[in-house]
């Protein structure tokens, strides 16, 4: 084989290889998105469950004996749980922030109960259950 043939030869080889390589690089580009197909058929799939999932735990949660008792008792406690959390929030959603230290307070509260900062003034109703601090004290005293 002379020189021209070798390197005629090298090129095809080279050439080859390089289809080769495309044709593997489209076929693992197609495999990410049938994945992704995959995917999403599952998702789509969770929620069809879901939706059964409910509908059946609506039919069935009150029969006694049921065989799937506990799965119902993990959702009515979930239920409870996120209740609870709910009421919780609230309650901090219906806090005020202290202008001077930020610590969250009752929006009724008139006095802050970390820093002790005025929160209110003296014609609102008196926050009884704040403590009343000496240098509360004193700020009353200069008010009157
Ligand atoms: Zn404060």
């Amino acid at each position: 084989m002379d020189m021209e043939a070798l390197f005629g030869e090298l090129g095809r080889t080279l050439a080859d290889k390089g289809k080769a390589a495309a044709t593997k690089a489209r076929d693992l580009t197609e495999a990410v998105q049938v994945k992704a197909q995959i995917n999403s058929e599952k998702r789509k799939l969770q929620e069809t469950f879901a939706v059964l999932g409910h509908l059946y735990y609506k039919e069935h949660r009150g029969e006694n004996g049921h065989p799937q008792q506990g799965v119902f008792e993990a959702i009515k406690e979930g239920e409870q749980r996120i209740r609870e959390l709910e009421e919780k929030l609230k309650d901090l959603e219906d806090m005020a922030v202290c202008p001077e230290c930020g610590f969250r307070v009752s929006k009724e509260a008139a006095y802050c109960s970390k820093c002790g900062r005025k929160l209110r003034g003296d014609n609102g109703e008196e926050g009884s259950e704040i403590p009343a601090l000496p240098v509360l004290e004193e700020e009353k005293n200069q008010a009157d």
